[in-house]
């Protein structure tokens, strides 16, 4: 961990990642409406605010008092996602991700994914995890309840912005459109449905990979 990371939180003996959620951290209420923008309609606040978007692109509102009520360990802040996706921040402590490793490795970045069957992170894959560092690696597989059930890790040499993932809402009735098995509608850079999304992750692709052990990263110079 460098010496620009956050405060640190833990909960029941464990370090809390920078982007879990807490329970004080609320989807805050914001009534959508029909907007014609530049270049087309799609969906605003009725008392949008600039920084209700980014790229365009209208995200949910979600407060911010890390630290106060209990962790979500499954869940993403919004916000704290993003940032870290796009400053290429550690997810577990928030520092730069561009840190010592980071040139050791070759100018890499790591990341750790749930593999319960073992899978390695494909070429191209699409994700919403951030990047994270050596030190942090090692304690999410052993302590993270939802990688201690398998994970895999890669090396990735470039991180491309692919889109984001979110809430898509039916153009005509403004209602959430079915949600897919896996949760959020995933919805690419210039996507139509772009316009009618409310985004909640930012998703990046994954290229040049190259799967690693997390022992042979440590011992290695
Ligand atoms: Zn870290």
């Amino acid at each position: 961990m460098s010496t620009t990371a956050p405060k640190q939180f833990h909960w029941r003996g464990l370090r809390v990642p920078y982007i879990a959620p807490w329970s004080a951290e609320h989807t805050l209420p914001g009534e959508i409406v029909r907007l014609v923008g530049v270049g087309g309609t799609g969906i605003g606040y009725a008392d949008e605010q600039p920084h209700d978007r980014r790229s365009g692109i209208l995200w949910t509102r979600q407060s911010l008092v890390r630290g106060t009520g209990t962790p979500d360990l499954a869940a993403m802040h919004s916000l704290r996602q993003r940032q870290a996706v796009t400053h290429m921040l550690c997810g577990v402590c928030g520092a730069s991700a561009f840190d010592s490793d980071y040139a050791r490795w070759g100018e890499r970045h790591l990341y750790v994914a749930r593999a319960a069957q073992g899978q390695p992170i494909a070429e191209g894959e699409r994700t919403v995890m951030a990047p994270v560092c050596q030190p942090c690696a090692v304690e999410s597989v052993t302590g993270c309840p939802h990688l201690r059930k398998g994970w895999t890790a890669a090396l990735v040499s470039h991180v491309q912005d692919w889109g984001v993932a979110g809430l898509t809402l039916d153009p005509r009735t403004l209602e959430p459109l079915p949600q897919p098995k896996k949760g959020l509608h995933m919805v690419a850079n210039d996507d139509p449905a772009e316009r009618w999304t409310i985004a909640m992750q930012m998703v990046t692709t994954l290229h040049r990979v190259t799967p690693v052990e997390l022992s042979d990263l440590a011992l290695s110079s």
